[in-house]
């Protein structure tokens, strides 16, 4: 099960003066219950290649499975693809209309010809499911904060009940305490539904916290797919395509010229200070 991507390519305007292969021979396998970090600079073919797992975009060439079912057979319904396949785009709050947050929320089950009271079941479950307080229901989105806007937006994607959640740079624009608090949020969401998460970023350390594997996009290509470790591991090779490890990795790599036994291994902030003190300890 899950989504299976086999030597996709995708090209802007093909046959005009402005072609652009954005995906170049993409296989991608993709787990149920996952939780991915999607790393590329910008131009990297992030967007077009999460673009392309909810139907949005279709291949110039190559196949995409999901839950074993070719998506570009003809009579594969596309609807069902785009109601499992929740895609969260950059600033989504910029899409908020309507009166309440409730009402916002209810929004696309309503599309989907729920009843009135099955699309209010969801969108509050789906509230609930991003630290969203009854208190708020009854707000205009726009009493909101950034960062509370940002989880009506999502709501109102998790309200369709999707298998896969792509969120889109989902702490663009948002401070270090917002941009943790919604990263928590997606954590907490992941670990209660085990829903199948892409969060796209063009930085290592907003994922690596998170994530249980990162693919890291270049040239429309993918250019590393492993765990956190296995890719920081290769900080070299990320620096020659404009990216960085996170600071703490290098941090570590420092300290080890201090305190040799320092395992240099660690993707974030609460493994080195585990691994320091656990150093310091010996040497006393
Ligand atoms: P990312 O999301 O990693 O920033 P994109 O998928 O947006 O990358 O872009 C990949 C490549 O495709 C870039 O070179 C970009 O300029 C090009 N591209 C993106 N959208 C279009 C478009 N609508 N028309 C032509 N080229 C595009």
């Amino acid at each position: 099960m899950g989504m299976r991507l086999e030597h996709v390519n995708y090209i802007y305007s093909p046959d005009t003066a402005f072609r652009k292969q954005a995906l170049n021979d993409i296989n991608l396998e993709i787990q149920d219950g996952e939780f991915i970090g999607l790393i590329g600079h910008t131009g990297s073919g992030k967007s077009t290649l999460i673009q392309h797992l909810n139907g949005l975009l279709k291949a110039t060439e190559g196949k995409i499975y999901f839950n074993d079912k070719n998506i570009y057979d003809p009579d594969y319904r596309m609807i069902d693809l785009r109601s499992q396949v929740g895609l969260v785009f950059q600033y989504p709050e910029h899409q908020l209309f309507e009166v309440t947050v409730l009402k916002d929320v209810c929004y696309g089950p309503k599309n989907l010809k729920m009843s009135d009271e099955e699309a209010c079941e969801r969108a509050k479950e789906a509230l609930a499911m991003v630290g969203m307080s009854e208190q708020d229901y009854e707000k205009s989105p726009f009493e909101l904060s950034g960062g509370q806007k940002r989880r009506v937006a999502i709501a109102g994607v998790l309200a369709m009940r999707p298998k896969v959640l792509i969120l889109d740079e989902p702490t663009a624009g948002l401070d270090p305490k917002g941009r943790n608090d919604i990263l928590d949020q997606i954590d907490l969401l992941h670990k209660k539904t085990g829903i199948t998460v892409i969060l796209v970023s063009h930085s290592m350390e907003d994922v690596a916290k998170y994530v249980d594997r990162i693919i890291v996009m270049n040239r429309g290509k993918v250019f590393m797919d492993g765990t956190p470790k296995k890719v920081f591991e290769r900080a070299d090779e990320l620096e020659g395509i404009g990216l960085a490890a996170p600071q703490v990795a290098y941090l570590v790599r420092r300290l080890q010229k201090v305190f040799p036994d320092l395992p240099t291994d660690a993707t974030t902030v609460e493994e080195a200070k585990r691994d320091i003190l656990r150093c310091l300890e010996a040497e006393k």
